[in-house]
This record gives C-alpha cells, structure tokens and sequence, in this order.
C-alpha cells in the first residue's frame, strides 16, 4: 500500500445492536478470518501538524471483543483519538461469532466481566443469570457495556483489516479494510482474541457435499433447526462438547467423529444463587486482586500440594469434592503440580476416566471416550453438561477417527474406515487457527517490509508477548507469549490493555512518539518462556496451545505457563523501571532514535 490517505466518507457506525446475520450453507461461507469505509481526516484532539506525517488517529483497536472495547476506553480516557474497527456486525468478539448450540463460558460467570477498572456501576449493575454464562447472556452483557461506555460511536463494524502497514518516514500505521478503506494512526493495538480464525481441515471432497456445512465459530445468527435431519459433528474438544448434547437432542441421528478424547469435566450449571452473586460483588476487589495475583485468572483456592503425597482415599475424597463442585476446580483446587509431574497427573486422569466408563453405559464407547494419549489439562480440558450422557442415547454414535481418519467428505455425507455415514448436515467443531491466524490474515507489516509472518515463521518472538521487534508501536493484546488463553480471559486482557494504556500515556507525558523492544530483552522474553514451557508435561501433547492442529504452524507453546500473577509481576517492574527492555523513542526523521529509557 502506499504512504497516501485515502479520504473517503465520513464514517458511520453500523446497526448498534448487529448488523447482518452471517450464513453458514457452506463450509466457504461458514469460515472467517483475520470492510467498511475509509476514515475521514480529522483533526485530532492533540495530535500535532507533523506536515507529511499525519494521522488519522491516534490509536488504531482491531476487534471489538472484550479486549477491544476495554482498549477503546483506556485510550479515551488518556485523551486520544481512536477508532475500532470491528470484523462483525456488533461488538463481542468470540460471543458475536460462537452461537452454535450449547455455547457457553467455561469461567464463572461472576468472574467473567470487567471489573471495577471498567466500571463501578456496570459491575454493581450487571446481574448474570447462570452459574456459567451462555452466549446470548454474555453478548448482552457487552452490548450492554457497551452502551454505558458510550462506545459504539468509535466503531466501526464490518470493517475487516486487510493489511496494516508501518512507514517508518511517519512513523505510522496505514491500515487498510476490506473495502479499500484506509486510514492510519501512530499506535496499533491488535485486539483479535486468540481463537477468531477458524480452521476447517482439508478433507479431500469437502466441496462436493450437497448438505449444509456449518463451523462452530461463524454460526448463523438465525440459528439452525436440526430436527429430524441425520446430522456429523466433527470434532470433541470445548465446541464439540457443548454442541453434542444440544443437536442430540433434535436430531434424527448424530454421529460424533472423534479423534482424540478428552478429560471432561462437568460444569455443573445451574441457575446463580443470589445470595452467592451478592457475596461475589460484596467482596469483589478482594476477589479480582486474588484472582489477578493466581495461576489462572481466578479467585480459587488452590492447593500448593502433590498428589503422590497422599494416600489413594484421601486422593478420592479430594478429587470427588471437586467432582460434585464441578467447573476448573478439579484442575486448580486438587492438586497443584499436574503440569510438571506425570506421576501425579496420572492419578487424576485415572480418575476421570472411571467416572467417564461409569457414566457411560455402553463399555466399547465409554473406553473410546477415555483418554490414555495424553496427561490431564494438557489440552484444555472442557467442561460438560450432558456430553457423556448423550452417548447413551440411541440416537447417538460415537465413530473413532483416529484409527481410521476421515478419508473423505462425500456428496452425501462422510467416508471413514471404508464406511460413508450419510447426512443432511456436518458441523466442523474443528476449532482455530489459534493465536497467530487472525494477526498474520492482517498483514502486519513492519519496518523495512517485514512481515509479522516472516518474522514468527519458526515461532512468534515477543517481548512480554505485547510487543514485537521491528514493528515499532504495534500491541499485541493476549498475544503468544503471554498468558493469554491460560487464564481467564477478562483478567489478563485488563492486565495487558492497561500495561499497553500506561505505556502509551507515559510516552505522551514525556513528548515520546513510540517503542519498541531491543533485541536483546526480546531474546530474553523468548527464552524464559521457553524455559517455563519446557518444564512442564504440555510440550509432549499435540494440541492447539501446541499449534498442533494446523499443518505446518510451528510447534511452540503460544501461550505463556508462567503463571498470570506472575507475568503480571514481571510486566510491572518492567514499567517501574522506565519500560526496561523497550526503546523508547521520539518521532524524528527516519528511524526511531533512542530517547528516554531503554533496556
Ligand atoms: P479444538 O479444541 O481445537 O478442538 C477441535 C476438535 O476437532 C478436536 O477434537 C480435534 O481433534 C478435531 N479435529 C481437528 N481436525 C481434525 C481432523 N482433521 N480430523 C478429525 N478431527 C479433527 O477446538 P474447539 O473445541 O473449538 O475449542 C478451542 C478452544 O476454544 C478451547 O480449547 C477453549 O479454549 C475455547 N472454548 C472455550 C469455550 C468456553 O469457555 N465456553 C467453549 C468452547 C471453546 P484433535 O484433538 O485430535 O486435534
């Protein structure tokens, strides 16, 4: 692209609540990636006539999910110009797209929102109705934030970001839209969620199948009526999880092709106490700084103990309380070193795999359904309501595609170990091009021509997971790196939008245009995490934390283990210590020039 703004119309922002409804009759036209109008020039509130390096904003937000719309109001409130442009035709992010049946949060619901940092009043005013929130509740709840903040107005929806490139003469971002728009900004914040760009295999025939294709992750708003219809879900991690047990109930037949299980855990849902939700908002800073402080992102109590440190009752006793109480607690409130220790590990995947051979009736399908590939929370272990039980309907099959992989997607339905299993529809629960798929579908372009792509092609190098050398002034919120989809979300997205927020506003109290981190610290970033990783049990899994569900995507942990208190920390003494590890620089000809700290 080139350095010139294109002025287009004065922007508008699309329907508040969403605008169209996104079919799915086809696998094409069910999938999404990483247009709109381009931005009118404007002045910008303190923006300083920088002859040929004018920008259109400030800031520049991609997404307008959770992280999104917390960025937006973090940079208003420093007194910037920014614009968010947003793939979907409303706000939410994840929870705009993911309708599929059964989609619902996996964190409680009490600790899945903003907090106090937000709003005070959203947080006082805002009551969810479920233990586990579903979708429809949780879009309303960002709509409904949305419209307190007075967001909407700096959106832009269905503006899909096609490219964005740095020109290191304006130190600036010209951004370009999916319409041809463009407009630019000094920083870029990439706020695109983790898991935002599906992934369909490319199972050979796909496109000759004359039923209706759907993916999890790009649902039609209308919803879809299974009734009667022969129906293939593909597919059995959180999605396939939550899906299974809702299109069970309306279908005809539903077959449910496998190829690795996992360890669920039951939700246990239920309608949320009053008495428990008061006692959440009366303590509230209590929780959030505990929850900030964690491993995870919540307020749990955990066990700083071992498993082979007790005997095989106090073992049981322990994990059936967690068991009855449902949600992550069997992961975070048993025992505290499954992801370093196999002995340890071993004892509660064997647990959960009697309960899943009890809860299951037929033995053949209980034992497929039992893991014995990998440890426990070495995939994000999802949690259930009714995905088991399902298997003990008559009008459920479970078919193993693991000995015998899908050869391929007829016109009538779905070949595997030599057997076609006709149907009227296929849902690919087959997840996300995680972390890196949407970021690279936008063309990140940095200085001299780099693009982000090149850059991470044997694995994403960050600073912090934040920041990335050679793409001066770009934030990477939950980026690789960092702890990202190893929390729960709302916590960590808070932590990197105000880090990035403090980081853009001490550079505006000192005259400062940008930074960027020196090689050495990011260097430094990447080894540590490599460190972390490779003493845990999560290297040795094939999963999409591992980039092993896309062919060809560099096997590396993306997200960072370190722990969210923990990267918390470190992120703090980073901007304690003057942004150590970032060149800070003014916006002088040419390159950035050291000014101010650096690390
Ligand atoms: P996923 O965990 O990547 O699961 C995809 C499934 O498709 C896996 O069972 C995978 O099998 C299967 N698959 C992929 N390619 C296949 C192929 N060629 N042949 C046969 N099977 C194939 O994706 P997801 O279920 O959408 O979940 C992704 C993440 O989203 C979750 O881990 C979670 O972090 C998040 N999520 C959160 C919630 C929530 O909080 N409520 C709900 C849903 C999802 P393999 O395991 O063998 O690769």
């Amino acid at each position: 692209m080139t350095s010139d703004n294109h002025v287009a119309q004065p922007t508008q922002n699309a329907n508040p609540q969403e605008a169209g409804s996104h079919e799915a009759g086809s696998h094409e036209a069910g999938s999404r990636g990483a247009g709109s109008r381009g931005a009118e020039r404007h002045d910008v509130a303190g923006r300083q006539d920088r002859g040929n390096r004018v920008v259109d904003y400030d800031a520049i937000v991609v997404g307008a999910g959770f992280s999104g719309l917390y960025m937006l109001h973090s940079l208003r409130k420093l007194g910037l110009s920014v614009r968010v442009y947003e793939q979907g035709g409303g706000v939410g992010g994840t929870w705009y797209w993911n309708r599929y049946p059964g989609a619902r949060c996996d964190s409680e619901s009490v600790y899945y929102m903003f907090s106090d940092h937000m709003s005070e009043d959203i947080l006082a005013e805002w009551d969810w109705s479920e233990r586990f929130a579903a979708q429809p509740e949780i879009l309303r709840y960002l709509n409904f934030v949305t419209d307190k903040m007075d967001l909407r107005r700096d959106i832009q929806f269905n503006a899909e970001v096609t490219s964005a490139i740095y020109d290191a003469e304006r130190d600036a971002w010209d951004v370009t839209l999916a319409d041809g728009g463009t407009s630019s900004a000094r920083f870029l914040v990439t706020a695109v969620g983790c898991l935002s760009s599906t992934n369909t295999p490319k199972f050979p025939g796909i496109d000759t199948f004359t039923g209706k294709s759907y993916h999890t992750g790009a649902w039609p708003h209308e919803g879809v009526d299974f009734t009667g219809q022969r129906v293939a879900v593909i597919g059995t991690g959180a999605t396939g999880v939550q899906a299974v047990p809702e299109i069970a109930k309306q279908a005809a037949h539903l077959w449910v092709f496998q190829r690795t299980p996992n360890f669920d855990v039951p939700n246990r849902n239920r309608p949320l106490e009053a008495d428990y939700a008061a006692e959440v908002k009366g303590s509230y800073k209590e929780l959030w700084e505990k929850a900030r402080a964690s491993g995870f992102g919540l307020p749990y109590q955990v066990a700083e103990r071992s498993a082979v440190d007790y005997s095989p009752e106090e073992r049981e006793r322990i994990f059936e309380a967690a068991w009855a109480k449902g949600g992550f607690y069997m992961g975070l409130e048993t025992f505290s070193d499954y992801l370093v220790n196999k002995e340890s590990n071993d004892t509660v995947a064997e647990f959960l795999r009697g309960k899943i051979r009890e809860m299951v009736k037929d033995p053949a399908t209980g034992e497929l359904l039992a893991p014995k590939d990998h440890p426990f929370f070495t995939k994000r272990p999802p949690l259930e309501s009714g995905y088991y039980e399902a298997f003990n309907r008559d009008n459920v099959t479970l078919v193993d595609v693991r000995n015998a992989p899908v050869e391929e997607i007829t016109p009538h339905g779905v070949r595997t170990g030599g057997q076609e299993y006709e149907v009227d529809s296929i849902v690919y629960a087959t997840g996300f091009d995680a972390m890196t798929g949407t970021l690279y579908g936008m063309n990140i372009t940095g200085r001299d021509g780099q693009k982000l792509e090149d850059k991470w092609a044997d694995g994403p190098r960050t600073y912090l997971g934040l920041t990335t050398r050679g793409f001066p002034n770009l934030f990477i919120i939950t980026g690789p790196q960092s702890p990202s989809v190893l929390s729960n979300m709302p916590v960590v997205i808070e932590q990197n939008v105000e880090w990035i927020a403090d980081l853009i506003g001490h550079l505006r109290e000192h005259a400062l245009d940008g930074a960027e981190p020196a090689q050495e610290a990011e260097d430094q970033w990447v080894a540590h995490h490599n460190q972390v990783a490779a003493a845990t049990l999560l290297l040795g899994t094939d999963s999409w934390w591992m980039g092993a569900n896309i062919p060809g995507k560099p096997r590396t942990l993306y997200p960072y283990v370190g722990g969210v208190g923990a990267f918390r920390d470190i992120c703090r003494d980073v901007a304690d210590q003057g942004y150590q590890g970032l060149t800070l620089f003014r916006n002088e000809k040419d390159a950035p020039a050291p000014a101010g700290a650096s690390g």
